[in-house]
């Protein structure tokens, strides 16, 4: 078990558009405020001329930087560049997005000059690491160990890669769990002694839709199935009003904004306020102020018309419902509690639909949807630990495989080995021979999904078995295993039985995902990025130090009572030397922490000795 006697460990709700960490502590789970004093962080990385910015820094200045201001990681972590949902994003996103190897989608940015690759592990991993300092500054002490939620929804290789993003971010990751799953422990552990309960976890967050049904009874939270989309959100809502507006806008102005990175930002950014409003207001007006080539924009929406341009996604979120109770093979009767989480949940219009859905029957709205996942996730990091008190020690998790696992067998079909919503971890086997006499070798096609033919299923990557002694077809027997960890990662491999002579292979090559060196030299490039980080930090505070001493030097010298006792030599110096080094502030472009040190201590030799005397004197 990872963390134990190793300090506190934290759970981290890494979102689409918001991350949250925290942290069991005095009995009980604390959410950690970050440096501005909220408690969920944005999920933003901003790279200028000078420095690199995550969370609250960078999304303030995103209108101002849009397309070196990252956010939508998630939206991106393991996935193919090829992905038609990646080509869809990415004509709305402001930042570039290229196709790098292997179909790895890589995030182009411009940072000090210099153009930069990044995939969206390594945003991700920033992003991580920020949420780890965030706690760090709280709990004034490292922190390595954490628990990371992800969508239930997400698949191998996206799991795969959140996890390679938080060791990039120097984190051991002690378990990578289920968004529903860890909303529900928030649900949930307070319900000991009420008896066993169906609950059904509705979670709309930013970037996915996740549901899960659950069984809780007494500390043991068992998910029967889950079902989601891990690209329906609030941000695809946003879209949505966002394409409404520029049609607008095409259409009153005769001015199309499509094509342009600022203006579409600062759409969005206004369209998203508006979002929320509707979910407390009927009605709100959008006003961005020189939007394009000058010209102003003010419009108004309604809460029925957002709904009206969001109808099939929303619908599109509750159909998922169904699915996921078809698979529980449970009636909607037989649920005791919708739990509504995630930010998108205070829709209103999705609360109606949701509700309709369960013939009338109220919605559990009792949990934070902002704060319940990260709740969860710390609470399973001290289970993990060992910490916590004995309701947190009794905790028992049983998650489920989001999607069926299998190999591509004769005629292109798949053949399942692992049938999703199978309870993890898990460990299944499969035999399978050759289709032609003599055959030497086997070559095995890992995919998942729910497809009959595999070319409609997510391929996940290939392995050969070789050799296979020689032999008529069908006489070789192959055992291929599927093992899925607690994190609901996969792990293939196979062994040739027949004739005694085994092999076996691991998959470890997928496409998409990083490989070990690749994750090594993430690793450096982190280490490098977080000296510049401290450089920069080092100069800002070096800069202030100086221009705190000489602004401090020049009012003492210029104010009205003090600046008199000076004798006139001495009051010449200071004034000259505060000249020089306002004049050198102003005219300076770069330049390193120690070379204000140096100008503070040279200003400091010849003030400090005046003013003493000057105070001896008085
Ligand atoms: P999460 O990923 O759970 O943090 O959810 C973030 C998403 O929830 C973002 O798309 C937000 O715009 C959205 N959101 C937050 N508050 C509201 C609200 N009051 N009404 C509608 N959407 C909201």
């Amino acid at each position: 078990m990872a963390g134990e006697g190793e300090g506190p460990a934290i759970g981290i709700d890494l979102g689409t558009t918001y991350s949250c960490v925290a942290v069991w502590q005095h009995d009980r789970v604390e959410v950690i405020v970050n440096d501005q004093g909220n408690r969920t962080t944005p999920s933003y990385v901003a790279f200028t001329d000078k420095e690199r910015l995550v969370g609250e820094a960078a999304k303030n200045q995103v209108a101002r930087n849009p397309t070196n201001s990252i956010f939508d990681a998630k939206r991106l972590i393991g996935r193919r560049f090829s992905d038609s949902l990646i080509q869809n994003d990415i004509k709305l996103w402001p930042f570039k997005v290229i196709e790098g190897p292997t179909d790895k989608p890589m995030i182009v940015v411009t940072h000090k000059g210099e153009e930069k690759h990044f995939a969206a592990e390594e945003i991700s991993s920033m992003v991580l690491k920020k949420m780890r300092e965030i706690a760090e500054a709280y709990l004034c002490t490292t922190v390595k160990n954490a628990v990371i939620t992800v969508p239930a929804y997400f698949n191998d290789l996206q799991r795969k890669a959140t996890k390679d993003a938080g060791n990039i971010a120097g984190l051991n990751v002690m378990r990578i769990i289920n968004e529903p799953t860890a909303a529900s422990i928030g649900y949930g552990l307070d319900k000991v002694g009420i008896g066993k309960r169906n609950v059904l976890i509705f979670d709309l967050g930013g970037g996915t839709t996740d549901i899960s049904l659950l069984t809780i009874d007494d500390g043991t939270f068992e998910v029967k199935a889950v079902a989601g989309d891990t690209h329906l959100g609030g941000e695809d809502f946003d879209n949505k009003m966002v394409k409404h507006f520029v049609e607008i806008f095409k259409r009153h102005k005769k001015e199309d904004i499509s094509g342009n990175a600022r203006a579409l930002r600062r759409l969005r950014t206004a369209c998203e306020r508006a979002k929320r409003i509707l979910s407390s207001a009927i009605e709100t007006t959008i006003e961005v102020d020189s939007l394009y080539n000058g010209i102003d924009f003010s419009s108004s929406i309604t809460r029925a018309k957002f709904a009206e341009l969001n109808m099939e996604l929303f619908r599109k979120s509750v159909e998922l419902v169904e699915k996921c109770l078809t698979d529980a093979k449970m009636d909607k009767g037989g649920v005791h509690d919708v739990v509504l989480t995630g930010g998108s949940s205070r829709i209103p219009k999705v609360q109606q639909l949701l509700q309709d859905f369960f013939d009338g029957k109220q919605l559990n709205k009792s949990i934070n949807p902002d704060e319940a996942v990260a709740y969860g996730a710390a609470v399973q990091a001290a289970n993990l630990a060992g910490m916590g008190n004995e309701k947190v020690q009794h905790i028992v998790l049983l998650d489920v495989t989001p999607l069926s696992l299998g190999v591509r067998v004769l005629g292109g079909e798949m053949s399942v080995v692992i049938p999703r919503n199978t309870t993890i971890p898990t460990k299944m086997e499969h035999n399978y021979t050759t289709v032609c006499d003599n055959q030497t070798s086997i070559l095995f096609s890992v995919y998942e999904g729910e497809r009959v033919r595999v070319v409609d299923n997510n391929w996940l990557g290939e392995f050969e078995l070789s050799p296979i002694p020689s032999a008529p077809e069908g006489v070789p027997q192959v055992k291929v295993c599927f093992e899925i960890d607690a994190n609901g990662i996969l792990n293939v491999s196979a062994v040739e039985q027949t004739t005694g002579v085994s092999c076996k292979i691991t998959i470890t090559n997928y496409k998409a995902s990083l490989s070990t060196e690749e994750i090594h030299r993430m690793v450096l490039d982190a280490k490098k990025y977080e000296v510049e980080d401290d450089e920069h930090r080092k100069k800002a505070k070096a800069k202030e130090a100086l221009e705190n001493y000489t602004y401090k030097m020049r009012s003492i010298v210029s104010d009205k009572e003090i600046g008199d006792k000076f004798d006139a030599t001495g009051k010449e110096k200071i004034e000259a030397a505060i000249k020089h080094v306002i004049l050198w502030l102003d005219g300076i472009q770069h330049a390193k922490a120690d070379e204000f040190e140096d100008k503070l201590i040279g200003l400091e030799l010849i003030c400090n000795p005046i003013i003493a005397k000057t105070s001896r004197r008085q």
